[in-house]
């Protein structure tokens, strides 16, 4: 079934196929797992198919709400359907709580609630490990446009509202998340919506009474039980399509 489709595009977490329409692309989610510049990596089992499945869940939220997304619809276990966009070669981070990148580069103590959100820009170049960048760069090397970096920050603050409220309502503290956007052509118009993905993978989670990692920051740490935190994130937001579902304690196979 694959392999009669064509490849645009093989990431480290993810493959893009060709879609059934033109417009249309078919994002892979992949168990590979890549951090610190893809140094380290693994396969750990069912990620993809969790991801997929919170992914999914995310954006269908946000497109009902009226933040425009580039999925258009889940297909199987791994795979969905989104539209074709021109990635703007950002990676936008917005912060609730310091920890990562900020509490290294500012000193601060991870788990430091934050004055308020702060959106961070980063460019998006692996060979240059993705720097921080101001939209003075942004606008001058032509990444984006002034427009486009408004939109961004607008879309980017009622994301962080949407989520942080739905992660809080489960339990779980959403500390930060990266997001990445793309130029969506309709005729002669275009659109900057979110692309990528939304997942544990780029999103920091902490279960709220207990501060627990339910994130990618298990395999960055070594923390172990990485796949069992993703599964108990889409456990608890009631998303989980699998016999798993109903069961007590997350860490069931998800085929
Ligand atoms: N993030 C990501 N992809 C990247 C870098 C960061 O998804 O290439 C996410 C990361 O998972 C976290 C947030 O963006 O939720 C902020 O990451 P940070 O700047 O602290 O970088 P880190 O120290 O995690 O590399």
């Amino acid at each position: 079934m694959m392999s009669r489709r064509k490849k645009i595009y093989e990431g480290k977490a993810k493959i893009l196929f060709e879609g059934p329409e033109p417009g249309t692309i078919i994002q892979y989610f992949k168990d590979d797992t890549t951090a610190f510049d893809a140094q380290k990596k693994a396969i750990l089992e069912g990620k993809g198919v969790v991801n997929n499945q919170i992914s999914a869940f995310i954006m269908q939220s946000l497109n009902a709400i009226g933040v425009p997304t580039h999925f258009i619809r889940t297909m199987n276990m791994r795979e969905q359907l989104v539209r074709e966009v021109e990635i703007i070669p950002l990676e936008v981070v917005c912060r609730n709580v310091a920890a990562g990148s900020i509490s290294t580069r500012l000193g601060m103590e991870e788990g430091t609630p934050l004055p308020r959100s702060i959106i961070e820009f980063y460019y998006k170049n692996d060979a240059l490990h993705d720097p921080m960048v101001a939209e003075e760069h942004i606008t001058a090397f032509n990444w984006a446009s002034t427009q486009e970096i408004d939109d961004i920050m607008a879309l980017t603050l009622r994301v962080n509202d949407y989520l942080f409220g739905m992660f809080a309502a489960v339990g779980i503290k959403l500390v930060d998340f990266k997001l990445e956007f793309g130029r969506l052509y309709e005729g002669d118009m275009v659109r900057t919506v979110i692309a990528d993905e939304i997942s544990p993978d780029s999103c920091r989670l902490w279960d709220t009474q207990t501060n627990e990692k339910m994130d990618k920051d298990r395999f960055r740490r070594d923390l172990g039980n990485v796949t069992e935190a993703y599964v108990e994130v889409a456990r608890r937001l009631g998303i989980l399509k699998t016999a798993a579902a109903g069961g007590g304690g997350g860490g069931e196979a998800v085929h």
